[in-house]
């Protein structure tokens, strides 16, 4: 099933519905009976205060209470639970709290087109999974299509020159497919990443090619091209320590960085940031490895 929201044909985002109106929720169609404001909960009350307390008359993110009859499309949970007959059951509300504004999938013109296989609202669920499947199976056989010992990212020739990085095992991708290649090109690695975190995330004796481990703590540069990992404070205060075995951008990634303000390494504040190259690592060899 589609983990994508649904986004009922045919209606437009409204705020506030107005009584019979007709709108679409969970594959539902319902038709609106009352809208009413209603008191404020203590957490409304909150919410309101923290909106600046404005005059509750007028204010557009007052909570109410939407009171809707079901008019066609996928059963509601609660009628599914009861045995009862459903012609009883086919009223429901909902509280929209304060400051939510909640928005609706209105049918404007109060008709709603309905799927003539399963009378869903369209596009029905039956639509939806295989539109899923369409694009899975798209996706199968656009790996299937990579020529042998082509990059895995671009799709490209690898010539002999370039510079790649391969990773033994399973294709994560593509089950029983070609071992991938990447190009190490900026246009090919950042789906090498990607596919590398997957890669070592199912044999923890695998080792990092291209990525490196993260580190909360702040890199200082300096102007010879060195670097070194300090505590960092985040705006709130908090603190950051490094990780135990970070020697700066040579073992890790930082998100938070700065230029040195000054030192006997050649700073006098102000230089930009520019890191000497990372070691290289070694391509893990062959897949015996991990077997
Ligand atoms: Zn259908
Ligand atoms: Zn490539
Ligand atoms: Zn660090
Ligand atoms: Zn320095």
């Amino acid at each position: 099933m589609s983990k994508a929201r649904w986004l009922p044909l045919g209606t437009v985002g409204r705020n506030r519905p107005a009584a019979g109106q007709l709108l679409a929720h969970k594959h539902t169609v319902w038709r609106v009976i009352r809208v009413e404001d209603i008191e404020l909960t203590d957490k409304d009350r909150d919410t309101w205060i923290n909106f600046g307390a404005p005059d509750l008359t007028t204010w557009g993110g007052r909570p109410y209470r939407i009171t809707v009859h079901w008019a066609g499309g996928v059963k509601p949970d609660w009628a599914e639970r009861e045995d009862g007959d459903f012609t009883s059951l086919r009223e429901g509300h909902l509280d929209v709290p304060a400051g939510s504004y909640k928005m609706w999938n209105v049918y404007p013109g109060g008709r709603w087109p309905q799927c003539s296989c399963c009378s869903e609202p369209m596009p029905c669920r039956a639509e939806l999974e295989d539109r899923e499947v369409t694009r899975s199976l798209d996706r199968v056989a656009e790996l299937e299509a990579i020529p042998p010992g082509a990059c895995w990212a671009c799709q490209e020739p690898i010539t002999t020159r370039q510079k790649t990085v391969t990773y033994p095992g399973e294709n994560l991708d593509l089950p029983g497919g070609q071992q991938p290649h990447f190009h190490a090109r900026k246009e090919c690695a950042h789906s090498a990443r990607d596919y590398e975190e997957r890669w070592l995330a199912v044999d923890p004796r695998r080792e990092r090619i291209l990525t490196w481990p993260q580190c909360g703590g702040t890199l200082i540069v300096h102007a010879d091209g060195s670097s070194e990992c300090v505590v960092g404070r985040d705006v709130l205060g908090q603190q950051h320590e490094p990780q135990p075995d970070c020697r700066g951008h040579l073992t890790h990634d930082h998100g938070h960085q700065r230029s040195c303000g000054g030192c006997d390494r050649g700073c006098v504040g102000g230089h930009g940031i520019r890191l000497s190259p990372r070691p290289d690592r070694r391509q893990p060899s062959s897949e015996r490895l991990f077997q």
